[in-house]
């Protein structure tokens, strides 16, 4: 369930109140320590007794290393089955510590506050957890959902901009890929600002939770979730290589463009809307350069994707503005033609 906090937490307080936890575990990393740490607690009434979990900020973090380290905090601190954890931080905290609850003790309970837009609109729903391996992403993980999801949309505040700017991406996908209205709201703003933003996180969130809700165990519709990033994910690996890491959200914006051309293509939706779409989307988000990778990496990336079956590639392609199809197997002509036509945008 997903909750809009007020100024004064009340929700959050009533859940505390209602649940008869033993003790309360925050997880945060040093930049929603300082952040956001302040203001929850200024803001968080109960008598139970509470432990601050800091971790460093970063997706190198998100390893087994980590979660080690804080299972043994947890059994130090004598953590028991009736513990809580609040998961105060982005997606690398949400997953981390919804991973770390998840199996500690076979399971305790845990919370999300997501404090970037990535992790309020993506990774603290859903119910994926996880940690990375051997440079593999998201590798080890479990599917459990949170008790609860609180969302303060005032922790943007502090956001860098590029942060914002990535987790924008997702809510456009969610628009995209199924509702027309919500696409239509965001690419009116013109300036990318919190102002701008915070009234549309609801809606994106709604989109993705209800998703799940219809496929939780990612047999079909969510499938339509990944839609930017097959190809958007081999842009991230190759920069990832290349030691010069590009955000997700920003690979994701190239991944979009990308695949509604290869939309196009597969005769999927038609030029009008392809133009719109792209145009678009490229208002927001910088040109991310994809000369210097070779068709044949890119490739090689998307035959080893996690969504392919056999050897062919599957993409999940909108077909129009606010629908999406998933399983769409694309030529190796056309995936090609796309990734030209990207390149070429320049
Ligand atoms: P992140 O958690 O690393 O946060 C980005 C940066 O912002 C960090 O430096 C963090 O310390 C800082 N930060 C967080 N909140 C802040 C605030 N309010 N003010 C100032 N700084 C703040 O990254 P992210 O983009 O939120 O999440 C990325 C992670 O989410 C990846 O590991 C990805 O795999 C995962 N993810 C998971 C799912 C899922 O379904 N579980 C979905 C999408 C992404
Ligand atoms: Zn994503």
């Amino acid at each position: 369930m997903i909750t809009i906090l007020n100024d004064n937490f009340s929700e959050l307080n009533d859940f505390l109140q209602e649940k008869s936890f033993s003790k309360i575990f925050i997880l945060v990393d040093e930049n929603t320590h300082e952040y956001c740490l302040p203001v929850l607690l200024g803001n968080m009434e109960t008598d139970l007794g509470f432990e601050i979990l800091e971790i460093e900020a970063g997706e190198e973090m998100k390893n087994v290393q980590t979660a080690i380290q804080l299972w043994e905090i947890l059994t130090e601190m004598q953590a028991d089955r009736k513990a809580l954890v609040i998961n105060l931080g982005g997606g690398v905290i949400t997953d981390m510590g919804g991973f770390v609850a998840s199996t500690y003790k076979r399971r305790i309970q845990f919370i999300n506050i997501p404090t970037t837009l990535l992790s309020m609109c993506d990774a603290s729903i859903g119910g994926k957890t996880g940690i990375d391996l051997m440079h593999y992403k998201n590798m080890v993980g479990t599917f459990t959902f949170p008790e609860r999801i609180f969302v303060y949309p005032k922790f943007l505040e502090t956001l860098p901009f590029k942060e914002l700017r990535s987790g924008f991406a997702e809510m456009l996908k969610h628009g995209l890929i199924a509702d027309k209205i919500h696409w239509k709201n965001l690419v009116q703003i013109n300036k990318l600002d919190i102002e701008g933003i915070i009234p549309h996180i609801k809606t994106s969130m709604e989109i993705k939770q209800a998703v799940v809700e219809k496929d939780f165990q990612e047999k079909n519709i969510r499938k339509n979730l990944n839609f930017g990033h097959t190809i958007g994910h081999a842009v991230e690996s190759l920069y990832l290589q290349q030691g010069n890491p590009v955000l997700h959200g920003e690979a994701v914006a190239m991944g979009m463009i990308t695949e509604t051309y290869l939309a196009y293509l597969e005769e999927l939706i038609s030029e009008g809307d392809c133009i719109l779409i792209i145009e678009s989307i490229r208002k927001y988000y910088p040109y991310l350069d994809i000369g210097d990778f070779k068709d044949d990496d890119i490739f090689s990336l998307l035959l080893n994707d996690k969504k392919n079956m056999d050897s062919h590639i599957n993409f999940s392609l909108i077909s129009g503005i606010g629908a999406c199809i998933f399983d769409k197997q694309c030529s190796r002509k056309n995936i090609t033609k796309a990734i030209d036509f990207y390149r070429k945008l320049n």
